[in-house]
């Protein structure tokens, strides 16, 4: 372990085992400025400050629906942000018991000498950056890091990069008090099976975990947050079954016992694919030592998005679309989840290809 993370070690293990409360996951609501505009942009309304603060308003004020969450990734904008009434958005989600978490990344580049692979931008001014996160309330951080399936790829390379990408960015969130989840995202752009995404995951995760522990992270005060191990988007769809047990065998394989919570992405499913997956994981009777959650961003907003239309009148429909996918999907935290909430809305494929955050 980092020398450095001294004051902070008891906070970072505290505040990493709470995001992995079992019934509680993760809202990621950091999209960038270019993200959210094509999230409005879906719904006819226009990408301003103003509009940007009214969705989050509405999905961090929707009734009932922080109960299910533990944390919530904000955009910095967001981080200092306020509801109408002049109230601090961090302060509303500490006051429910969730915890804000901030974007650190700045998006992807070409990784040159690939063909078309990327490596994460971010670095520049990172601790500083982390700890002005920190005195504005943030507790943990996201950096995202993108690989994708191809004749030859993801590259010796680009896994190596990234790997390296991610520990140097979680050591210096660990020193400056934030507990940073580790995202590898394997893109499922592409017409390959499923065991060709089991092989590439466990690849890369098993890549990851060496590259934390030579940069002396602190796997008990980390979070993962990898992609789910499924066809690729152009190959047919499998149960979710087939899935829980390719995704949990890929992360027994690879994931120490010492990280207290793998926090999935939603990489383009649909709201209802993705709670059905996460539900036949936690289903699995298996040894897991690590509570398996949710970091959804498509997959919990989708629904949400498509009911508001950036109409005042419609903001309580939105919610309570809110709300039912949030509850859904604790309750798939515990395998508990019975489906049937799929209307139309949560079963749209929200696939979109070589994805940007
Ligand atoms: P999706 O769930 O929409 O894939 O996004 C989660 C996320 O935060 C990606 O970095």
């Amino acid at each position: 372990m980092s020398a450095f993370i001294g004051k902070y070690t008891d906070e970072l293990i505290k505040n990493a085992k709470y995001i992995a409360t079992p019934g509680k996951g993760i809202l990621a609501a950091d999209e960038s400025t270019g993200t959210i505009g094509k999230r409005l942009a879906s719904i006819n309304v226009e990408n301003v400050e103003s509009n940007r603060q009214a969705l989050r308003q509405l999905l961090f004020t929707a009734p009932g629906a922080l109960q299910y969450l533990s944390g919530v990734i904000l955009f910095e904008e967001t981080l200092y942000q306020k509801t109408c009434c002049g109230k601090p958005f961090v302060d509303v989600l500490l006051e429910a018991g969730v915890l804000p978490g901030i974007k650190v990344d700045k998006g992807t580049v070409d990784l040159a000498g690939t063909n078309g692979e990327t490596t994460t931008q971010g670095f520049d001014g990172l601790g500083a950056r982390c700890q002005q996160y920190y005195k504005a309330g943030a507790r943990f951080a996201k950096w995202r890091a993108v690989l994708k399936i191809g004749p030859s790829e993801p590259s010796e390379l680009s896994i190596q990069q990234n790997a390296q990408g991610l520990a140097r960015y979680a050591i210096i969130c660990q020193e400056n008090g934030l507990v940073p989840i580790v995202e590898p995202e394997i893109l499922t752009d592409g017409g390959h099976d499923i065991d060709k995404c089991a092989e590439v995951t466990e690849k890369v995760l098993a890549a990851v975990y060496k590259a934390l522990n030579d940069h002396h992270v602190l796997l008990e005060g980390t979070l993962l947050k990898p992609n789910m191990v499924t066809p690729g988007s152009d190959s047919p769809k499998v149960a979710p079954e087939l899935i829980a047990e390719l995704t949990v065998r890929a992360l027994r394989r690879t994931v120490p016992a010492a990280v207290p919570g793998i926090v999935f992405l939603s990489g383009g499913q649909s709201e209802e694919e993705a709670t059905l997956n996460l539900n036949a994981m936690n289903k699995l009777d298996v040894l897991k030592p690590w509570t398996l959650s949710f970091s959804f961003g498509r997959a919990l907003q989708q629904s949400t998005l498509k009911t508001w239309k950036g109409k005042e009148e419609n903001v309580k429909a939105a919610q309570e679309a809110f709300l039912v996918r949030c509850k859904a999907n604790s309750e798939a935290t515990l395998g508990t989840y019975e489906g049937g909430n799929a209307g139309e809305l949560a079963s749209q494929s929200l696939h979109v290809k070589g994805y940007k955050y």
